[in-house]
Formats: C-alpha cells, structure tokens, sequence
C-alpha cells in the first residue's frame, strides 16, 4: 500500500470472456490491486463464497442501497442486479490500493460519465466461437441463460470502442501481462 491515492481501473469484458481468470493472476502478481467486491441479487454458484465473490442480496436488500445512494453504479443483467458499492471503493482508493471495478458494459458507461478519464480496459475474445466454447465448457449455466449471455455478449462487444484499450484474451498470461503492462504506464503518467 502506498500513501499516494490509488488509481480506479473500469474492467470489462462478456461473460464467459475470461476476465475472472485474468483478474485472479492480476491479484496474485500485483499486491497493490484489488478488486471491488459488487452487490448482486443473483443466486450464488457451487464454489461461491458470500463476501468474498460477490454480497448476496436479496432484491429488497439491493434496492434499499439505490434509495440511500449507496452505489457507485449499478446495472440489471440478465434478469438479475448488480452494484458497486460506494464507501468500499473510495476506503480502497484513498488507501492507496489500485481498485478494479469488474463490471459489464451499462455499469461500466455510467463510471465513464462520472469519470471520463478513467483508465478503461476491455478484455475481448478471440472470436465469438470461442466465446461460446469457452461459456459452455464451464458448465456454470443452463442453456436458457446460456443463450441470454450469449446476446448480451454481442451487444457488449458494440461498445468495445469507448474503452481505453482493448486487450484480447487468446494466451492467458500474455493478456495478464498486457493489463499489468497498461496499469504500469498509466499510473506511470500521473
Ligand atoms: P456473473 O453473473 O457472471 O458473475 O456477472 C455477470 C456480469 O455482471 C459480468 O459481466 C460482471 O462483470 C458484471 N458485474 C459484476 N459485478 C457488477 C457490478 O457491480 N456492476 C455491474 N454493472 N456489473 C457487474
């Protein structure tokens, strides 16, 4: 931790893109950097832990948060809420730690309003074959929402330009490399 602020990075990418994957490696290269942990009204996976992957809210829990202005942003996605909180991020930041917001294209133009020289990164796929490979073999979702991710996808990806940069996700650890490499040069420039 540094006693200069920290910077805030907009981290987007679609679903099944890779993006949790590259954050973990991020996590575990860079000890300056950590990752805002959202609000959600989504059901928990299998492997997902209650403060740790995401809170859990339930719906009227969330919309108690939007009343009392608690979000940084926040989005519907697939049916479900998600939201950054406020207070968690700016403790973060003015602790020095570099925070990446992790979230997807509505949440991520509603930070760009509020910030418009934030350090953006969108993560992207090799194609949308592998995309949809890469959703499927994970095995994390139905059909049904596989399909409805599958869309949100191709919306999000028509959105890629209002991003900083664009990093594509072919080799792991060359995109870990690259969004480390991004964060370096920017921070670099303050
Ligand atoms: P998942 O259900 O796969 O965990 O997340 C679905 C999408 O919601 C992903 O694109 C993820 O980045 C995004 N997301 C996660 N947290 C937030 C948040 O706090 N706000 C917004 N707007 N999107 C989020």
């Amino acid at each position: 931790m540094s006693s200069k602020r920290g910077t805030l990075v907009l981290y987007t990418g679609c679903s099944g893109v890779g993006k949790g994957t590259i954050m973990k490696k991020i996590l575990e290269r860079n000890n300056n950097v950590r990752l805002s942990v959202s609000n959600t009204t989504r059901p928990p996976r299998k492997e997902e832990i209650d403060g740790v992957h995401y809170n859990f809210l339930t719906e009227k829990q969330f919309k108690d948060l939007i009343d009392s202005n608690g979000y940084l942003e926040y989005a519907q996605y697939c049916g479900n809420y998600y939201g950054t909180p406020k207070k968690q991020v700016e403790d973060m930041l003015s602790q020095g730690y570099d925070v990446f917001l992790e979230i997807e294209v509505c949440g991520g133009l509603q930070v760009m309003e509020k910030f418009p020289d934030i350090l953006s990164i969108f993560i992207l796929p090799p194609s949308m074959e592998v995309l949809e490979q890469r959703l499927r073999s994970r095995g994390t979702e139905d059909e049904e929402t596989i399909l409805k991710r599958l869309g949100a996808a191709k919306k999000e990806l028509g959105y890629k330009d209002r991003y900083k940069y664009n990093v594509v996700n072919d080799e792991l650890e060359k995109a870990v490399d690259e969004v480390l490499d991004i964060l370096a040069k920017e921070k670099s420039k303050i």
